[in-house]
């Protein structure tokens, strides 16, 4: 069956349900987290969801609460530093819910997380959940779409992807359709956004690791 563009540009949230407080992601996903979770659970590791589930609307706000902090005339390539950290309105893998940001509140303690590359190095307060997904993840389907920084989207070792139903949607997901929401849904900068489109999806949307390491 197609997806709908209103899911893949998180104009709706029908494909989703609550998996923790707060946290929603792909009802398709859910028992392939759980039984992840319960494995690392058995392993002495508590895996908790950060951020599952968001919205066009709620990454529209992000885009728009960033942009706006640059001042009145962005640079070209200060929208691309944005870029590097936070996607595109009706672009981010987090409309799909087949991705989800990971982190051990066990292992947290009393700080706070930043979900910065440090806190899941070795020697991190993530570290040894890494570990130990890295090692099994792939059995349960998950793999990290930004396991490298491919001069895209930067590095990140929290997100993880629910590969049997992600490489769908990316699949799914074109240039031409994230613009025809632009244009429903005017986000800041629409006019630099439409103009640079094929250009932006090639470089952050496209641009990801292969889930190469699913063992099924
Ligand atoms: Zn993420």
């Amino acid at each position: 069956m197609a997806i709908s563009a209103d899911i893949l540009c998180g104009l709706s949230d029908t494909h989703v349900i609550e998996i923790s407080p707060g946290q929603r992601v792909h009802r398709q996903s859910v028992s392939a987290f759980t039984a992840m979770q319960q494995a690392a659970q058995a392993a002495g590791h508590h895996l908790q969801i950060a951020s599952g589930f968001r919205d066009y609307h709620r990454q529209a706000a992000i885009w728009q609460r960033k942009t706006d902090a640059l001042g009145a005339m962005p640079a070209d390539t200060a929208l691309h530093e944005i870029l590097r950290w936070s996607a595109m309105p009706g672009a981010s893998r987090h409309h799909w819910g087949t991705d989800m940001d990971i982190y051990d509140p066990d292992a947290l303690g009393a700080d706070k997380l930043q979900l910065e590359p440090w806190e899941y190095a070795n020697d991190g307060p993530f570290g040894p959940l890494t570990q130990w997904l890295q090692a099994h993840a792939g059995k349960f389907g998950f793999y990290w779409p930004y396991a490298r920084d491919l001069g895209g989207v930067n590095c990140e070792p929290w997100h993880l992807s629910y590969a049997p139903l992600s490489a769908g949607y990316q699949q799914a997901l074109t240039p031409a359709l994230l613009s025809r929401v632009w244009q429903a849904h005017p986000p800041a900068h629409l006019g630099w956004l439409s103009e640079h489109v094929e250009s932006l999806f090639r470089r952050y949307v496209a641009n990801v690791c292969p889930a190469d390491s699913i063992e099924n």
